[in-house]
């Protein structure tokens, strides 16, 4: 049987830049070998956005978009909504028993991410154990991969410990997952902050259009140590040479602006425009690919309830072993 991979998205906008190279290449190259499922995590979502429900349905259909514009192709891969499917809730609730509140306080991602949030009444239960609900995403699936950015590795390490332990307790019903990085583990904010992220606001997005990506570029950190175009400047953990190490396949000519912008040969106007232009040529294709589907709501909302139909079946069927090997798949007859 064909190995399987589970991954998917918070549906908090549009995807980026970010999720490119951090996971979505990844499922686009692999989508042939493993039958594949990719979750739109809108009850994740919820878990800081719970105040805002109202914008989910759309960003459901955006990330949908997103998703057939990179390339995945719906003949093969399945598009499945989180909340679609509440034996994902019913999964969670027994994970629940197999974590500690310790382990939980100690997930350094969680930590980060309620540091950049402000919630102001505390941090809520949902949001604070959301890598349960991920174990659960995962090992519903019986997922073997699991392609993700870097910030993810932790919950990968919690479901693994999840599946052992409840392997161990009841019966081996649950897959161990392994996690895939991208080829960028984790890509920088146009701010120059570590991580590319929705909820940051320092995103080049998929679908913008390329007088967005010109402002996004043009207004990008570089080297706040340069002044003048004439002072030499540095490459290193500037985010304008890392896109262009990512997104620009012309070798030469970053090399080349790299040269000249440390010796102070070159502004920052130029490195962004070349920038600019190599962005706009890669998201061409997936602009016009949007664009098509974006014209055919009807045709993209059948994929994601046929996805979901296939995940919520697979679901099932796993839902049924792991409550005959809680030992409560209760008859009463
Ligand atoms: P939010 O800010 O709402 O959490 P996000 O931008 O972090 O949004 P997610 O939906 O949480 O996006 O992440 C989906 C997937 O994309 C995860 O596997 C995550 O690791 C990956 N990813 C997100 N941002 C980046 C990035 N900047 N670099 C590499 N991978 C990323
Ligand atoms: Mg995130």
């Amino acid at each position: 049987m064909a190995k399987r991979i589970l991954t998917g998205d918070r549906p908090t906008g549009p995807l980026h830049l970010g999720h490119y190279v951090g996971s979505l290449q990844n499922r686009v190259r692999l989508q042939n070998e493993y039958d594949t499922y990719v979750l739109i995590a809108d009850i994740q979502a919820l878990t800081d956005n719970f105040e805002h429900p109202e914008n989910l349905a759309a960003n459901v259909f955006e990330v949908a978009l997103d998703y057939l514009a990179v390339g995945l192709d719906p003949e093969k891969v399945k598009i499945v909504v989180q909340s679609m499917v509440p034996e994902l809730s019913e999964l969670t609730t027994y994970f629940m028993n197999l974590v500690t509140v310790a382990t939980l306080e100690r997930n350094p991602t969680v930590k980060e991410e309620i540091k950049q949030r402000n919630f102001v009444k505390g941090v809520p239960v949902g949001f604070w154990s959301y890598p349960i609900s991920q174990a659960a995403d995962i090992t519903i699936f019986k997922a073997d991969l699991v392609p993700v950015g870097e910030d993810q590795l932790p919950m990968i390490e919690q479901a693994r410990e999840i599946v052992r332990r409840f392997n161990r307790l009841y019966a081996k019903v649950l897959v161990e997952p392994k996690a895939m990085l991208g080829s960028v583990a984790r890509l920088p904010g146009t701010d120059g902050g570590a991580k590319m992220s929705k909820s940051l606001g320092n995103c080049i997005y998929l679908c913008d259009p390329p007088d967005m990506v010109r402002k996004r570029v043009m207004s990008m950190f570089t080297d706040p140590t340069r002044i003048h175009p004439t002072d030499p400047g540095h490459v290193e953990g500037n985010p304008v040479f890392t896109y262009h190490d990512v997104f620009n396949p012309n070798k030469a000519e970053v090399d080349d602006l790299k040269e000249r912008y440390r010796k102070g040969t070159v502004g920052d106007v130029e490195v962004k425009q070349r920038l600019y232009d190599a962005l706009v040529n890669f998201l061409a294709p997936i602009r016009e690919r949007r664009m098509q589907y974006a014209a055919n709501p009807k045709r993209v909302y059948e994929i994601i309830i046929e996805g979901t139909r296939k995940g919520r079946t697979l679901a099932q069927t796993t839902m049924d072993e792991v409550r005959t090997a809680m030992k409560i798949a209760y008859k009463f007859e």
